[in-house]
């Protein structure tokens, strides 16, 4: 009986092990952390994309916890705009521009006195951007999700806590356009929110996270400083290849325990 149970006991502890990989040491501190968000919004039942959504609370939780561990918040301007940054600093990121990142995370944000990075898209409303990644995804899901409207940004930017970033016009997925498309979605993004919302606009996230050589150039020249991907992790050096960085993905499905590993190693288990 006692050896069953240490059997058993053994095996779940290396499920979890392998789930958590608890163990990895932490990357060093004075890295900062950048934070990818979608919705902050409860599950939706069946939902394919409810890892997109952070429920309330939790995202609450997260910021809290983020505060009282001794988290500096930083927008992407401030963090390419700045050589030296405190030790334990984190950047925000919330991709897209769902309206419940005004009615949910906003308040979260003033709260706690908490800056974050927009990447808005341009054209965000009745657009079924899924398709541009995979035709299968057609349920409209995110397109039926509310959009946030110009004055909801607006208000956001006014509180200080929150800077733009450019996601193109249409969400598009970049490497199936021509150069000409590619530097319209990139570069009159960037000049369109610059415009509409009287912001330098400094940092760019590619849709999907999919882009080519040709998409990093054309960020380049266009003169922001910084590109997120989606590639998990922590960079070694944010300088060294500025359109390129790598961010820490929330995921909706994660637990207290999770988000602590992930401000730790970037990473939440054992593979890649
Ligand atoms: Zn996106």
């Amino acid at each position: 009986m006692t050896a069953l149970f240490l059997v058993l006991a053994g095996a779940a502890l290396l499920l979890f092990s392998h789930r958590y990989a608890w163990w990895r040491p932490a990357v060093d501190y004075h890295r900062p952390r950048i934070l990818m968000y979608h919705m902050v919004s409860d599950h939706r039942p069946g939902a394919r994309f409810n890892k997109l959504r952070v429920k309330p609370t939790m995202f609450e939780q997260q910021v809290c916890w983020l505060k009282e561990h001794g988290w500096h918040f930083a927008t992407m301007g401030e963090l390419m705009q700045n050589r030296t940054l405190p030790k334990k600093t984190v950047a925000i990121t919330f991709d897209d521009g769902y309206e419940d990142n005004y009615l949910q995370a906003f308040p979260v944000l003033k709260k706690y006195a908490a800056k974050a990075t927009l990447y808005l898209v341009v054209d965000r409303f009745d657009r079924d951007w899924s398709t541009n990644k995979k035709s299968h995804h057609d349920s409209g899901e995110l397109m039926q999700e509310p959009k946030l409207t110009d004055v909801q940004v607006k208000e956001m930017l006014a509180s200080g806590l929150v800077e733009l970033g450019g996601h193109t016009i249409t969400h598009a997925n970049l490497i199936r356009l021509d150069r000409e498309d590619k530097v319209r979605e990139i570069v009159a993004a960037r000049t369109e929110l610059q415009e509409s919302f009287a912001q330098d606009i400094s940092s760019f996230a590619y849709p999907f996270g999919i882009y080519d050589a040709e998409d990093v150039s054309i960020c380049a020249d266009a003169g922001f400083l910084s590109a997120v991907t989606t590639v998990e992790g922590i960079d070694r050096d944010r300088f060294s290849n500025p359109y390129l960085l790598k961010r820490v993905k929330i995921s909706g499905k994660d637990s207290m325990f999770a988000f602590g590993l992930r401000m730790k190693t970037g990473l939440r288990g054992w593979k890649r």
